[in-house]
């Protein structure tokens, strides 16, 4: 059967994309030579898959940037307020639409997540009238360098309806203003192509989400379009991150050569696609996780793929990877120490590729194959490791009762309870817990990672840190004090470093965005806390001062969004083990004496699943992990948590089951807009909009956050409003951040002499 992978991850084996773009961002390298090692990476991208014994060779699945904005590049769809001189779309240009262009003082185009990844792609924008152009050729270069490898190469481009979908308009419907003239430049495009390869691949990944009726209305109409375009090659349509349920009549009306489906997330499709795929169509199975770092099950996929084939012939079934490889890491070659049977289980971008070659080969016997033998041993060892099922740990998840979850009295009965000794004046004053990671903190956990500082000097040192952090919030006259997060590299890291069950690579990167990449921590196994993992720390601090000290800890939800997830355990099953284990910690704090409490849930809103219909069964089981983790407590404890995002409106309600006592969330750049969904929902619990953007070196004046804090007392009364950064202060620097808090204070000192 033939086989492809549906895009490999472009960052490099060392990540010397990263290192190449800084460079030539920072002037210190030039085109030429970030160009030289891009064909570099691509060829190496190119001849893993052929040496694996992949058919085709994906090309178009590289980018210096981002796959969207290369696509909106290609497709000469640049906003106006790039255009350079000639209205060439050069390297200059490119980095100007992703980064912003500094000088003449123009704004990057937006950045969101794609779908539900970490994955963060550039936001098209449909403003104005329909423009496009032929732009960069890269594509059908990059294709033909393929070709004069003597490989067989599979373009990749991303869909137009996708494409559409993920823009922004500047007014209801305008999108699809742009159909016709973006049909035009991919059918020119795609003509181009075809002499030179057999399949040409179209991502509609927009195809497992709930689609507007705009959108399934024109579908047909534009991959008519396209398909109008070949002669010889054929086009595959790609969908990925779920299933396509009520899209899947679309998909199969396509006219395409073939549908490619994720059968990791979107199992369910297989059947009723093999009840109707047409006979003009073949089946790409996507068997082999391109978001995960596990090995696949070969045996159970391979009879699958047995099973497909007998059904439809093997000329028309295809393997591959579920989704593009971009989402997992390069090689597990560079890992050297993870333990072996942990590493036995494991499968990276370039072991991917063999597994899905594996599928692919006629005569697989998959009794006998010494692959499949061997695929199966390494599974079996990776669940025989003792941590992976601890009797402790399955009786302590098993005896959770709807107890654990609630607070002993209500948030109106506990108000009173907690201000009685905390005394707080009104509006009272915070941050969100990180205070800046200077050069001195990172240099000096770097010389304690290596062993070049012995425990005791850098715990001696992180105190001195943290007198100094309470010191200068003292005199900055805070009223909340944090400890500063001194200690942590990273807000997940770190409690997955002091918990069973987590495993760290060392050369794991993922792209998050551009040159940013991210490490996230593996949990392999049922999750334990050994001991305490922040009470010194945090009972430190607490004994430099008289004022509240308020803990910071993680909250399970963005522990387990921003990790790489064991696969035998369901995802909340997971999200419990990871609850109780915060929340011993949550209730050793209290036992510290510590008064406030703070769970941070970055993650919340961003782990919701892509279709509606899945979404309340993930809120629910989110919240419940939440109160878990915070409802061991008394009542005069309080709890507060922090969410960095504005998109609240659907979610209001959910937030407010989690019973936080105090919530502060992202708001200064919204200008406290976002603070309608909560008046809407009258959310009953305390409220700390963020009053300044930290993202920002910017200092907030003091009449900017007192016209704030009056814009937030129109919704929020006054005894129920917090006042706080949008977030934490790890990325300033100290100068900017005392002086942005000290504005911060007197501006709410003005507000409370005129209450
Ligand atoms: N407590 C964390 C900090 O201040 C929260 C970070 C976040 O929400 N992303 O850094
Ligand atoms: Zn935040």
């Amino acid at each position: 059967m033939n086989t492809h992978i549906l895009g490999f991850p472009r960052i490099g084996r060392n990540r010397e994309l990263k290192r190449a773009l800084e460079h030539f961002w920072k002037g210190r390298s030039d085109e030429t030579a970030l160009l030289e090692l891009a064909r570099s990476i691509k060829k190496n991208n190119w001849l893993i898959q052929a040496e694996a014994g992949l058919n085709w060779i994906t090309t178009g699945d590289f980018s210096l940037y981002d796959h969207v904005l290369d696509t909106l590049c290609m497709l000469g769809l640049v906003p106006d307020r790039f255009h350079g001189e000639q209205g060439k779309i050069d390297l200059t240009t490119y980095f100007h639409m992703a980064r912003g262009d500094i000088e003449r003082n123009v704004p990057a185009m937006e950045m969101t997540k794609w779908f539900d990844t970490n994955y963060h792609y550039i936001v098209p924008e449909f403003a104005g009238e329909p423009s496009v152009r032929l732009g960069s050729s890269r594509l059908l270069n990059d294709t033909k360098a393929v070709l004069a490898l003597g490989l067989r190469p599979k373009p990749v481009l991303l869909g137009p309806l996708t494409l559409l979908c993920l823009g922004k308009q500047d007014r209801p419907g305008a999108r699809w203003a742009w159909m016709a003239p973006l049909l035009e430049m991919y059918a020119r495009v795609i003509a181009k192509l075809d002499p030179l390869c057999d399949w040409i691949q179209i991502d509609e990944p927009v195809l497992c989400t709930d689609l507007s009726p705009e959108a399934r209305a024109r579908a047909l109409s534009a991959w008519a379009r396209l398909a109008g375009a070949v002669s010889g090659s054929r086009l595959l349509l790609t969908t990925y991150f779920g299933p396509l349920a009520e899209n899947l009549d679309l998909a199969l009306e396509s006219c395409f050569g073939g549908l490619h489906l994720d059968l990791v997330r979107g199992g369910e499709d297989l059947d009723p696609v093999l009840e109707r795929l047409p006979e003009s169509m073949s089946l790409s199975l996507g068997l082999v996780n391109g978001r995960n770092i596990w090995k696949t099950d070969l045996t159970e996929a391979a009879v699958l793929g047995r099973r497909v084939r007998d059904r439809l012939g093997p000329a028309r079934v295809l393997m591959a990877s579920s989704c593009s490889l971009l989402h997992a890491p390069v090689d597990l070659r560079s890992e050297s120490d993870l333990p072996a049977t942990l590493r036995a289980g494991m499968s990276f971008a370039v072991q991917k590729c063999h597994e899905v070659a594996v599928l692919g080969r006629s005569g697989l016997d998959i009794e006998a194959s010494e692959e499949l033998k061997a695929n199966r041993a390494d599974l079996a060892s990776l669940r025989s490791d003792p941590l992976v099922c601890r009797a402790t740990v399955r009786e302590r998840t098993a005896a959770i009762d709807d107890t654990m979850l609630h607070r002993k009295q209500t948030y109106a009965l506990r108000k009173p309870v907690q201000q009685a000794w905390l005394k707080l004046p009104p509006l009272p004053t915070t941050t969100i817990g990180s205070f800046p990671q200077t050069k001195s903190i990172r240099a000096q956990r770097k010389k304690w990672k290596k062993g070049l500082l012995d425990h005791e000097a850098y715990e001696a040192f992180l105190r001195e840190e943290i007198g100094e952090t309470i010191a200068r919030q003292e005199a900055l006259r805070l009223d909340v004090l944090v400890h500063g997060e001194a200690e942590r590299n990273d807000m997940v890291e770190y409690f997955g470093e002091r918990l069973d069950g987590f495993c760290f690579t060392q050369n794991g990167w993922v792209q998050s965005y551009g040159s940013r990449c991210v490490k996230p921590p593996v949990i392999f196994g049922d999750v334990a806390r050994p001991q305490a993992m922040t009470v010194p720390w945090i009972s430190y601090a607490q004994s430099r001062t008289d004022k509240p000290v308020k803990a910071m800890l993680t909250g399970p939800v963005t522990m387990l969004c921003w990790s790489f997830v064991r696969e035998d355990l369901s995802r909340s099953e997971v999200c419990r083990q990871l609850a109780l284990a915060i929340r011993d910690e949550v209730c050793d704090l209290e036992k510290a004496g510590i008064k406030i409490i703070q769970i941070d849930e970055a993650a919340l809103r961003e782990g919701m699943p892509l279709r509606h219909r899945d979404q309340e069964s993930y809120l629910a089981w989110a919240v419940d992990a939440f109160r878990l983790t915070s409802a061991g407590v008394e009542d005069s404890t309080q709890i507060h948590t922090h969410m960095c995002y504005s998109e609240f409106n659907e979610i209001v309600e959910w937030i407010a089951k989690l019973d936080a006592d105090v919530i502060s969330i992202e708001s200064s750049r919204s200008k406290m807009e976002l603070l309608e969904a909560f008046r809407r929902f009258a959310y009953p619990n305390d409220v700390g909009p963020g009053v300044y953007d930290i993202h920002s070196p910017r200092i907030p004046t003091v009449d900017e956050i007192v016209a704030l804090l009056k814009k937030a007392l129109e919704v929020i009364p006054a005894d129920r409003l917090w006042v706080n950064p949008d977030c934490g202060l790890k990325t300033r620097g100290w100068p900017e951040a005392v002086a942005s808090l000290r504005n911060m204070v007197e501006a709410t000192a003005l507000l409370r002499e005129e209450m």
